[in-house]
């Protein structure tokens, strides 16, 4: 490929991003035949902020960091979505992740809106106190734009447990002393013991599991001996390779950052887990696997396969090479329009994310309600809680899929945006 070529390939990805959800959204659009003017207000996003921030590095260098925060809509609620670190992202990618994010909250029926934000920056390149001032100086840069009332990020992609614990405590130190502890759930996915929920860790991946197992039992397969491959091997691909394991489902792919591992007769989950600890993360060299060519990865035979890392992966590309019958979207965005309307065609059912890791920010809100009642949950309630969300929600996709004669993701798209114009017809727009 010349370079040309590869930097329109880029170009092209990235644009893809924002492009794809306004392509679902205008489909979703026409079907509910959407108020017209509710339609201008969703096609935009209420606020976008850009904000560049010195930190001052080990070695006594400044360096300059780009930071995000798009805050797509709020007629539901606060804004609430994630902060990822990543060289990738730019203003188009997380105007597209804000914009999922509302239909996600909607979807589930919380009382949020949608947001997205981050840092563009590959988080691997700092050491931990690094990572620590520039997470704290970008939260000290947001100021007021966020808020437990307001506007309430989580982890994302390279963020974790940790970053939530600086962004919450350097938010709470600006604060009156007497003010502090009200401030706790400005952001969620903090840890245990910093007003962290039992089992956010698992919640994303444990809702991706959640999502199949109801798939499975609407079709009445059994999920004992299906075989599934899992791109990304952080949080939301272990933990719902975890559970499928468990339930007798077999991982026969993996796929990260750094490479990608096969094995037909299983790769077990907790061993690979353990594996990586000790291989930076990585999941190449695992013992009881063979390397594949990355670009061989969706083709690896199996039933059900998991995009569960970044965007954009699922293309008119490597559509026709998949060969499960099952697509559950772990990730958000992992599919592109062309490449779905490939995979409906060949008869391939695709669990959309928007539903399939909603998991996760209902754990936030359960995380968001403990902190603002002063409550500490434990992990078989909060386990169960989200279990009953998801099998809820998605039964109603389910029901109107069928209902509609709709695919998964129209029929979850319908519902998020039907909810969405209802308040806004309620309420009229001010003045
Ligand atoms: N980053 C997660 C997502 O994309 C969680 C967001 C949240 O909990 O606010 O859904």
């Amino acid at each position: 490929m010349t370079l040309t070529k590869k930097v329109k390939k880029k170009e092209q990805a990235k644009q893809g991003m924002f492009e794809n959800v306004m392509k679902q959204f205008n489909a979703a659009a026409d079907m509910v035949e959407l108020n017209p003017n509710i339609r201008k207000i969703l096609a935009v996003t209420n606020n976008e902020l850009i904000i560049h921030f010195p930190v001052r590095m080990d070695n006594g260098e400044v360096e300059i960091f780009k930071g995000y925060r798009v805050q797509h809509n709020n007629a539901l609620g606060p804004y609430k979505g994630g902060l990822r670190y990543h060289p990738t992202i730019d203003i188009d990618s997380v105007k597209a992740l804000a914009m999922w994010m509302t239909w996600k909250t909607s979807l589930a029926g919380l009382p949020y809106g949608g947001a997205k934000g981050g840092i563009q920056m590959d988080p691997t390149k700092y050491s931990q106190s690094e990572l620590e001032r520039i997470t704290r100086r970008f939260t000290y840069a947001l100021g007021e734009n966020i808020g437990p009332e307001h506007d309430i990020p989580a982890p994302d992609v390279n963020t974790n447990a940790q970053t939530m614990a600086w962004i919450a405590d350097t938010y709470m130190s600006t604060k009156a002393p007497s003010e502090r502890s009200k401030n706790q759930h400005v952001v969620t996915g903090k840890p245990i013991g910093s007003g962290g929920l039992e089992g956010r860790d698992r919640a994303t991946g444990f809702g991706v599991y959640l999502t199949i197992k109801y798939w499975a039992e609407s079709k009445q397969v059994d999920l004992k001996g299906k075989r599934f491959i899992v791109q990304g091997f952080g949080n939301v691909g272990y933990w719902a390779a975890h559970f499928l394991e468990k339930d007798g489902a077999k991982m026969v792919g993996v796929q990260d950052a750094y490479g990608t591992i096969s094995n037909e007769e299983g790769i077990s989950v907790d061993h690979l887990f353990e594996f990586t600890k000790n291989n930076k993360g990585a999941v190449v060299g695992f013992p009881d696997s063979t390397a594949v060519v990355k670009e061989d990865f969706f083709g690896i035979d199996c039933d059900i396969c998991i995009p569960a890392a970044l965007g954009n992966q699922i293309t008119e590309d490597n559509a026709a090479s998949i060969k499960a019958t099952l697509v559950a979207e772990g990730a958000n965005g992992p599919t592109t329009v062309e490449a779905e309307q490939i995979l409906l065609d060949r008869g391939i059912t695709i669990i959309p994310d928007i539903l399939c890791n909603s998991g996760g920010v209902i754990g936030s809100y359960f995380e968001w309600l403990q902190n603002r009642n002063g409550e500490l949950w434990e992990l078989e309630e909060i386990l169960a809680r989200i279990d009953k969300k998801i099998r809820e929600v998605f039964r109603r996709v389910l029901k109107a899929s069928e209902d509609k004669n709709l695919d998964m993701r129209s029929a979850a798209y319908f519902i998020a945006i039907e909810r969405i114009e209802k308040a806004y017809i309620q309420r009229g727009i001010f003045p």
